[in-house]
């Protein structure tokens, strides 16, 4: 509880960034603080929406699944994948696009990363409305993998973001109004 707690007075939210309206949760104060990036990785590892057994890989969405996704797949002895967004990944790759408020957005991984049937857990730092996780599902499924969970560190619940993922296991660690 005391360590939960910890964790969660280490994320920073500010108001009207990066626009006016939008409450931006900040972690990178986990990442730089010793003690509390611990506490993540622990918190991350007890939470597995599967056990580490039923994963065989993890995939991580730009940027900030990047700072703990490999880390993450490095305690549990997987190995990492990257969900770029689009035109940062040389050919050959895969690509899915999902909308955004305005437009849409494309991600990609690079082809040939993931085995036929490799169980994949899908990590990133928050669920808002749920488009960009998933996206990240069907290009793991698009790439041959099977999509074993979710894992995030804060959800907002309200926007039913999880609800929008279809019925896989799904694990934040914290939930947000
Ligand atoms: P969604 O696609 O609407 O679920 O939005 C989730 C994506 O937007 C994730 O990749 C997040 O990193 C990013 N995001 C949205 N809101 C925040 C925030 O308040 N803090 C950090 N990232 C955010």
């Amino acid at each position: 509880e005391a360590d939960a707690d910890y964790l969660v007075s280490r994320v920073r939210t500010i108001r009207d960034f990066p626009k006016q309206g939008i409450l931006f949760r900040d972690f990178m104060p986990i990442f730089a603080d010793a003690k509390a990036f611990g506490l993540l990785m622990d918190a991350l590892i007890d939470a597995l929406p599967v056990p580490a057994e039923e994963i065989d890989m993890i995939a991580g969405l730009e940027a900030r699944g990047f700072l703990f996704g490999p880390a993450l797949a490095n305690r549990l002895g997987k190995g990492f994948i990257a969900v770029r967004k689009a035109g940062k990944l040389p050919p050959p790759t895969k690509q899915a696009s999902y909308s955004l408020e305005y437009g849409t957005a494309e991600i990609e991984v690079e082809d040939n990363l993931i085995e036929e049937g490799k169980r994949v857990l899908i990590v990133d730092d928050l669920i808002a409305t749920g488009g960009s996780a998933q996206a990240a599902r069907d290009l793991i499924e698009q790439c041959g993998g099977t999509v074993a969970g979710f894992s995030f560190v804060m959800e907002l619940v309200g926007l039913d973001g999880v609800k929008k993922l279809g019925d896989y296991p799904v694990e934040s660690l914290m939930k947000m109004p």
